[in-house]
């Protein structure tokens, strides 16, 4: 080993490094390859990164939107060309200068508060301020910040991109005026009126002043626009709405519902300023307008209710002023009427009840009794009167005094009387086919006769009962009813009567029919009233007046009946005047209709009543 080292040390330096340095020649590519491998990946990235460069300086000089950035103290230091087209100012002039180069002063309070702290906290912020031009003008911009952090994680950079938003927001408020306010006149709208309304209750609220909630509408405004067309009448509406404008506080509301309709808040302090404020109204409505060279005007009705009295919600303090503003019509026009709550009330009880009775008719809640009418002459039973009844569930049977009344002109009473007409015919055919042929009489309203087409129904109805004679079918009218509308009653009465229909007039006596009246009508009989036969035998008076309607009837040609026959004294009295047929409770009192044929078998059996022969 030993001589082959000392033999190796002594070989010739040429032959003996000649492996030596291969290797390291080798190692030396090997090196410089990889180094040019790293050079080259190098070379890559600094293309890449260039590529990047490129871009975002393309970005930044080609964004639409404006783009600014400041250093960690705030100062700009760079802006993108976009910036100086939204704001003025060169990048020159930009530079080295705070943000607040663009301040208005007119950025809503405690955006720029909020913008610290979200930079602070989140590192980045977006919202909308208003800034200005170098020119001066105003312009809303959106803006998102974001603050950059070095790689010792400080902020050091601000990035903040924004855009002009001016024609967004013009767009904006355009639709909101359209959503808010009436095109012709420039006036508030329902729906801004009732938002106004809302915040002015509020107010009210917190005031304690009471709120006066008005709702006018023009009178004879139509006919302006009839007669001068609707520029005329576009005209008047505008000056009217300036008008009222001009007349109350700018702190008040006007506002235009439509066509000549509008709705007035006004905060009257007390209510005892508020009949002034009213006349100041419709003073304003009324003053004279020009158009096409000629003075027109036009006068308001006005309905008002007013807040806290009227304690109600927005909506409905708006219906109840419309409420009174028809009434305010009614009593005239040209005026204005104040709500009233306890009347309001008073007509919703009766629209209740109305109701329950409308239910109880289809519930068959409703039933007829009948009163027998009797000839004392002879005995016989002449026929009887179909009188309602409520079968009511809690307060037992009403008499018809208790809720007829509040069907009075309306439709329901139409119903009821065509039910009642019905169930007339109907229990003559049941009594018939009891053995008893016996006529019946249905009392008829006054409403319900002066429908245009009561004898087309009544004719229908007779033909839903085609074995029924039509003369057992008696109506009794009451005077007052024939009186109203004497010619169209005595028209009715005349194609009632062709039908076949018994005619009889009700409680006469009571109306103030005229001879001629009477003569006019096509009767059958005429019905003395109770008050003068019940009174008839301490007042002489009164038995003159019997007297005098039997012999009316007898001049007229007509049967005579007397109801409220109590007594048998009653009954002689009358019979010895020459009126035999009768009805009261001294005969019968109104009873269940299948009650009748046994009281009548009984009635005619025995001989309650003094007959003459
Ligand atoms: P009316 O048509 O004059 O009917 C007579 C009323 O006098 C009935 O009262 C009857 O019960 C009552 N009466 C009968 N005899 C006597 C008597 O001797 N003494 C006294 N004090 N009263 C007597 P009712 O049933 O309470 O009806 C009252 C009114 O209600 C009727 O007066 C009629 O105008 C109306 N009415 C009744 N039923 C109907 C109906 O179906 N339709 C319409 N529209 N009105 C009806
Ligand atoms: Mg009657
Ligand atoms: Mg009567």
């Amino acid at each position: 080993m030993k001589d082959r080292k000392t033999s190796t040390k002594a070989r010739p330096p040429d032959a003996d490094d000649a492996p030596a340095r291969e290797a390291r020649l080798q190692g030396l590519v090997h090196e410089l390859q990889v180094h040019q491998l790293e050079l080259e990946l190098q070379n890559e990235a600094l293309r890449n990164a260039h590529t990047e460069l490129l871009l975002a300086a393309a970005v930044f000089a080609h964004s639409y939107d404006g783009i600014m950035v400041c250093d960690r103290d705030e100062l700009i230091v760079d802006v993108n060309p976009a910036f100086t087209r939204i704001t003025g100012y060169a990048r020159e002039e930009a530079i080295g200068r705070k943000p607040s180069l663009l301040a208005s002063g007119l950025t809503a309070d405690g955006v720029f508060e909020a913008m610290r702290q979200s930079l602070d906290e989140h590192r980045c912020w977006r919202g909308e301020i208003v800034n200005r031009r170098k020119g001066g003008a105003l312009y809303p911009q959106a803006m998102s910040i974001a603050a950059v952090a070095d790689a010792a994680g400080r902020v050091s950079n601000y990035v903040a991109v924004f855009s002009d938003i001016s024609k967004l927001k013009f767009h904006e408020a355009e639709l909101l005026r359209i959503a808010n306010y009436d095109t012709l006149t420039g006036l508030p709208n329902r729906r801004l009126f009732s938002d106004r309304l809302q915040l002015a209750l509020a107010r009210s609220r917190r005031s304690g002043n009471p709120l006066a909630i008005c709702y006018l509408d023009l009178d004879g405004f139509k006919d302006v626009n009839d007669r001068h067309g609707h520029a005329a009448g576009d005209q008047l509406l505008m000056t009217i709405a300036r008008n009222l404008s001009a007349a109350l506080r700018a702190e008040d509301t006007v506002a235009r519902l439509g066509g000549d309709e509008f709705a007035l808040l006004i905060d009257v302090e007390q209510d005892s300023h508020c009949e002034a404020a009213m006349e100041r109204v419709l003073a304003a409505t009324r003053l004279p307008v020009a158009i096409n060279g000629q003075n027109h005007s036009v006068s308001g009705s006005l309905g008002l209710t007013i807040y806290p009295a009227d304690d109600a919600d927005a909506e409905t303090l708006l219906r109840h002023a419309d409420q009174a503003m028809y009434l305010a019509k009614e009593a005239g026009k040209n005026g204005f009427h104040r709500f009233d709550l306890a009347r309001d009330q008073g007509v919703k009880a009766v629209n209740r009840q109305r109701q329950r009775l409308e239910q109880a008719m289809q519930g068959g809640e409703l039933l007829l009794h009948y009163q027998p009418k009797v000839d004392l002459s002879t005995g016989r039973v002449m026929g009887a009167e179909a009188l309602v009844r409520w079968q009511h569930p809690e307060h037992g049977l009403l008499l018809p005094g208790a809720f007829l009344g509040i069907l009075q002109n309306t439709s329901l009473e139409v119903v009821l009387g065509e039910w009642v007409i019905d169930h007339v015919l109907t229990q003559i055919g049941t009594w018939r086919a009891a053995g008893l042929r016996l006529g019946a009489s249905a009392n008829i309203s006054p409403y319900h006769l002066l429908q245009p087409d009561f004898a087309e129904r009544l004719a229908a109805l007779l033909q839903c009962h085609p074995d029924i004679d039509a003369a057992l079918l008696e109506l009794e009218i009451l005077e007052s009813a024939a009186l109203s509308d004497a010619t169209q009653a005595a028209g009715t009465l005349a194609k009632c009567r062709a039908l076949g229909v018994k005619l009889s007039l009700d409680d006469f006596g009571t109306g103030y029919s005229s001879l001629a009246l009477l003569r006019q009508l096509p009767l059958d009989v005429l019905k003395v009233d109770q008050t003068f036969v019940s009174g008839m035998l301490e007042d002489p008076s009164d038995q003159a007046l019997v007297e005098g309607v039997i012999h009316l009837a007898q001049a007229f040609g007509c049967d005579v009946i007397a109801e409220g026959v109590e007594t048998p004294e009653h009954g002689a009295v009358l019979l010895a005047k020459g009126c035999s047929v009768c009805q009261g409770y001294g005969i019968a009192r109104p009873m269940p209709a299948e009650l009748l044929p046994a009281w009548s078998r009984e009635w005619s059996n025995s001989a309650r009543w003094t007959r003459p022969h």
